[in-house]
C-alpha cells in the first residue's frame, strides 16, 4: 500500500525523523485554519501541498508557498480538485515552510532480485532525481543493506560518505538515515523515499517530502495500518470482496469467473479468453478464488460480488472438489440464487468435478434453476459461458 505524503510525515514523526509541522485540509477554510495555526507557531510561510499518490506534484503546480492564512486558503482553493497525472486532489497538506539551504535525496527499498535492501542517496536531491539517475548515475550512491544487520551506525556512515556529504554534514545525515531505517523496519515498508531531504537555514537536516510503501504481507503485524487505507479510492467490488476475505481482482471483460485455488482460476481465465475468441471477443471479467475448503456461504458471497459487476453478462463457476466438497458448492449456488431472487438475471455455467461431484450435480439438477447450465468439462463450460456472454 502506497501512503499519502501526510501519512508518511506522521510515520516519520512517530519514529523520530525530523519533519516540519503539517496539517491536512479538505477545504479552503480548513486550509486557512491550519495555516493560522502554523503561522501562529512561528512559521514565516506555509506550503500548500496537493496530496496525491504520484510524484512530480511540484512541477505540476501542486506545491505552492503562501505568506498568509488567506493566501493559503486561496491556493488550497486552486489546488483542491486539480488533476495531477490523472489523480484528483481531494486533500492538501498545509506544511510549515522550510528555509532551504540544500536539497538531498535518500531512499531505502526492497531489492527483490538481490534478496536484500538497497539504500540510495545523493547530495543532489530535489525534483529531478529520475533524470539524475539516468544522466549521471555516479552522483547517486547505491549501498546494499544486509537485512540481517539493517542500517546500523557503520552502515549509515557508509551511505552518507558514499553520497559525498561534507565531514560536517555527514554525521547529521547519518543520524537521520538511522531514523529512516527505523521507519522502514518497524513499519514493514518496502520503500521509504525522502526527496528532498534538506539542510535548513540553521544547518539541521529535515525530511521535507516522504513516500512510503507498506508491505501488505505484514499487515497481520500492523492492525493500525488498516486506518491508512484510502477507502474512497478502492474499487467498491474489490472492497466488498475484501470484507468477505475473498481473493478478487476486477478485470475488464464480460464473463464472471469463480473457481477454487489460484492455479485453477488462472487457467480458467486463459480458457475463457481463448473460448471468447469464437464468441465476439468476450473476456474474463475478474479473478475470484474462493479458496480450498470453501463452503456455501463463501460461494454465495463470491457470486454476490460478481453479479454486482454491471459489465458481467454470464458467470462460469469452475470448481474442482478437493477439500472443498462439490455439494457444498452446489448448495452455495442454490442458496445465493434464492437469496438474490429476481435480482439474479445473469446465466451461470457450472462445472463441478472431484470430491462429492455426484451429490453436487444432483442438487443442481433437482433445483433445475432456469439460469443454471451444467457443463461436463472445463473447455465445454468456458465455451458455453462465452457464448452466453455474447448472446
Ligand atoms: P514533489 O514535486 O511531488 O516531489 O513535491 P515536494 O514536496 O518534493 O516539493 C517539490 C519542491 O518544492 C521541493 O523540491 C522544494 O524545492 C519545494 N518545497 C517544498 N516544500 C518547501 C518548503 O517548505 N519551503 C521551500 N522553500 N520550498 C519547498
Ligand atoms: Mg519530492
Amino acid at each position: 500500500m502506497d501512503l499519502f505524503e501526510y501519512q508518511a510525515r506522521d510515520l516519520f514523526e512517530k519514529h523520530g525523523v525530523p519533519v516540519l509541522g503539517g496539517v491536512v485540509a479538505t477545504t479552503p477554510d480548513e486550509a486557512r485554519a491550519a495555516a493560522e495555526q502554523l503561522l501562529g507557531a512561528g512559521s514565516s510561510v506555509v506550503v500548500v501541498k496537493a496530496q496525491v499518490k504520484v510524484g512530480g506534484r511540484g512541477k505540476a503546480g501542486g506545491v505552492k508557498i503562501a505568506k498568509s492564512a488567506d493566501e493559503a486558503a486561496e491556493l488550497a482553493g486552486q489546488i483542491l480538485g486539480m488533476d495531477i497525472k490523472g489523480h484528483t486532489v481531494h486533500r492538501v497538506m498545509i506544511a510549515a515552510g522550510a528555509d532551504i539551504a540544500e536539497e538531498y535525496y535518500f531512499s531505502l527499498l526492497l531489492d527483490r532480485s538481490e534478496r536484500r535492501y538497497l539504500a540510495m542517496c545523493s547530495v543532489e536531491g530535489g525534483v529531478e532525481i529520475e533524470q539524475l539517475a539516468v544522466e549521471r548515475p555516479e552522483a547517486l550512491a547505491k549501498v546494499a543493506v544486509d537485512p540481517q544487520v539493517g542500517v546500523d551506525e557503520a552502515k549509515a556512515a557508509e551511505i552518507a560518505q558514499a553520497a559525498g556529504f561534507s565531514a560536517e554534514d555527514a554525521p547529521k545525515v547519518a543520524d537521520v538515515i538511522r531514523t529512516l531505517w527505523t521507519v522502514f523496519s518497524a513499519e514493514d515498508a518496502t520503500l521509504v523515499e525522502v526527496n528532498p531531504l534538506v539542510k535548513a537555514g540553521a544547518g539541521e537536516i529535515v525530511a521535507l517530502d516522504g513516500k512510503v510503501t507498506l508491505d501488505a504481507n505484514a499487515d497481520f503485524r500492523h492492525p493500525e495500518h488498516a486506518e491508512l487505507e484510502d477507502k474512497a479510492a478502492a474499487d467498491p467490488l474489490e472492497a466488498k470482496a475484501a470484507e468477505n476475505d475473498l481473493n478478487y481482482v476486477k478485470l475488464d471483460g464480460e464473463v464472471g469467473i469463480i473457481g477454487n485455488g489460484a492455479g485453477l482460476v488462472m487457467s480458467t481465465l486463459d480458457v475463457v479468453a481463448y473460448a471468447g475468441e469464437n464468441h465476439g471477443g468476450v473476456k474474463p471479467a475478474n479473478f475470484l478464488d474462493i479458496g480450498g475448503g470453501a463452503n456455501a456461504q463463501v460461494m454465495a458471497a463470491g457470486l454476490d460480488v460478481i453479479l454486482g459487476d454491471e459489465q458481467v453478462k454470464s458467470v462460469f463457476v469452475n470448481v474442482f472438489g478437493g477439500i472443498t466438497a462439490c455439494d457444498e458448492v452446489a448448495n452455495g449456488i442454490v442458496g445465493a440464487l434464492d437469496l438474490l431472487g429476481d435480482a439474479a438475471t445473469k446465466p451461470l455455467v457450472v462445472r463441478l468435478d472431484g470430491n462429492s461431484v455426484e451429490k453436487g450435480r444432483a442438487i443442481l439438477t433437482e433445483r433445475n434453476h432456469p439460469l443454471v447450465t451444467l457443463a461436463e468439462t472445463m473447455d465445454g463450460g468456458a465455451d458455453k459461458a462465452a457464448e452466453l456472454a455474447n448472446a
